[in-house]
């Protein structure tokens, strides 16, 4: 009698990629086992948490280079829709057992709601084995402590105990998948489940391919000055990588490895480029960190208590105006379009035009957290939430709340001549650079009518507001 050859399924998730996918790899380990992998999508829910449709495009586009790069180890990739995750958790279930599977492997995720599913049917697993693994970050959650062994609150001795750690651990990649056999010819449908696709900017192919060449291409170009020019946004000197690392199509391991490749000394050139970016690879580790140690940020909570009784302005008109890049301040107006435009916004603009909201707009920090998320392809709950945090200065480690950026010293500081407002802002191009970030002080003088706002808030007059309303809810906590 012919023995029963083991089923594996793999659940991908946030990890769409085939190199360095713990989860896939182990699957892959035993040579004779069927591997099924599985997506479940689930668009309505998307659409419900404010999942940019430049991402859920950006997902689907992946999945179908990842449905390829599977069918050349003849692993079939099958795609259900749900509706949402505990729907997709119950899928998984009645699939593992139609299927007499043995085994269901998944790379974690750290959100709470989906540590939840996971746990659901880890619970509900009894005719299979379920295998977790930690694959999305560095060092895994709950990992880096201080001696208490609790989580750092401060990013800069979570950085120094993080490296200290991080060089003992085996951040090697995960081995490359064995295949099954024949490779299986792809089917023809180009569509895995139904939404309304948008178009993504072509600067973002799809594919772990195009996400590795372009990480390979800023590691030996690029990364030597990135410490000088990962501030100016009219220099294409970051990574713009988020989009694949929030989605797994790259793996901080891959970026880790490919950048010691390129720069062997990383670790002890404190004040190189590589190392400047390792910092900030180390600061998308730090978030999620936190987001397990205190989901309550899940939640969209504060971090820091007392900031929960800010008395909030959030006029619907000033809120506007800030998204769709109308506020008379043009360098939180040329980042707002480049964001609406493109799903991706310099960091340098998203800690400008997120300080302008909350600090000059006195708005709620959480209606912009979720209109971020409403439109970048690299939304990341994490990060965003951090970003946001940090920002308003309800965050752990964040911008003291008496520290107020000057819109209009940021945009001379990190865009001198105006050359990235006036890719985005047209109605400016005639301006001299003098007048670049107070264009009405020119228009005016010269007896012009511009096709421009003026300031929606005088920025002294709404510093003073917001460190009133912040000292106010401090007092009254
Ligand atoms: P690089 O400078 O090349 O950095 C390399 C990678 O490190 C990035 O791709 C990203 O994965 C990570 N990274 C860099 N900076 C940070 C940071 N400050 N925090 C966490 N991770 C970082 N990043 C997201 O990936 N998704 C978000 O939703 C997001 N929202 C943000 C919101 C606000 C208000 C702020 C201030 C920052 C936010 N960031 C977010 C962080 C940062 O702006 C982006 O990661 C970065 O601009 C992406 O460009 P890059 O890939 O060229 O980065």
């Amino acid at each position: 009698m012919t023995k029963k050859r083991a089923c594996h399924i793999v659940w991908f998730r946030n990890d769409l990629r085939v190199t360095d996918n713990k989860a896939l790899s182990s699957a892959c380990a035993d040579p004779e086992a069927n591997v099924l992998a599985v997506f479940t999508a689930t668009p309505e829910q998307w659409r419900a948490h404010d999942l940019s449709p430049r991402q859920i495009t950006f997902i689907h586009q992946n999945l179908l280079e990842l449905r390829h790069s599977l069918a050349q180890l003849a692993i079939p990739l099958i795609c259900h829709t749900v509706s949402d995750f505990t729907q997709a958790a119950q899928w998984v279930l009645d699939f593992a057992q139609q299927q007499q599977a043995d085994h269901v492997f998944f790379n974690r995720q750290y959100e709470l709601n989906e540590q939840q599913r996971d746990q659901w049917l880890i619970n509900q697993s009894t005719s299979f084995h379920v295998h977790a693994f930690d694959d999305a970050l560095l060092l895994p959650p709950t990992s880096v402590t201080n001696q208490k062994g609790e989580m750092y609150q401060v990013y800069t001795p979570f950085r120094r105990a993080f490296i200290t750690q991080l060089v003992t651990t085996d951040y090697h990649s995960a081995p490359a998948p064995q295949a099954r056999g024949e490779k299986l010819t792809v089917p023809a449908v180009s569509t895995l489940f139904d939404y309304d696709f948008v178009d993504i900017a072509p600067h973002f192919p799809a594919g772990e391919h195009a996400a590795r060449q372009q990480l390979r291409q800023f590691c030996r170009l690029k990364v030597k000055n990135y410490s000088q020019h990962r501030d100016i946004p009219s220099i294409d000197g970051t990574s713009q990588l988020s989009p694949y690392l929030a989605i797994g199509v790259l793996s901080p391991r891959q970026c880790l490895n490919r950048l010691l490749a390129e720069n062997p000394h990383v670790f002890d050139s404190p004040d190189s480029g590589a190392f400047t970016w390792l910092n900030e690879l180390i600061w998308r580790e730090f978030y999620h960190h936190l987001l397990v140690a205190f989901p309550r940020l899940c939640r969209h909570q504060p971090f820091i208590e007392w900031t929960r009784y800010i008395q909030w302005n959030n006029s619907k008109e000033q809120l506007k105006a800030w998204q769709e890049g109308q506020t008379g301040y043009p360098i939180v107006d040329a980042a707002m379009r480049q964001l609406n435009t493109t799903g991706w916004m310099h960091n340098r603009l998203r800690m400008i035009t997120a300080s302008f909201l909350v600090k000059d707009l006195l708005i709620d920090w959480r209606l912009g957290e979720q209109y971020f998320m409403q439109r970048l392809i690299d939304g990341s709950l994490a990060a965003n939430n951090g970003g946001w945090q940090w920002s308003a200065s309800t965050g752990t480690d964040a911008q003291p709340w008496f520290r107020i950026f000057n819109p209009t010293t940021q945009g001379k500081k990190f865009d001198p001549q105006g050359e990235f407002i006036r890719q985005w802002l047209p109605e400016l191009q005639a301006v001299p650079d003098k007048y670049i970030h107070s264009p009405h002080e020119w228009a005016e003088s010269n007896q012009l009518k511009l096709n421009y706002p003026k300031p929606i808030v005088d920025h002294k007059q709404a510093r003073l507001n917001t460190l009133e309303a912040f000292e106010a809810s401090k007092r009254d906590s």
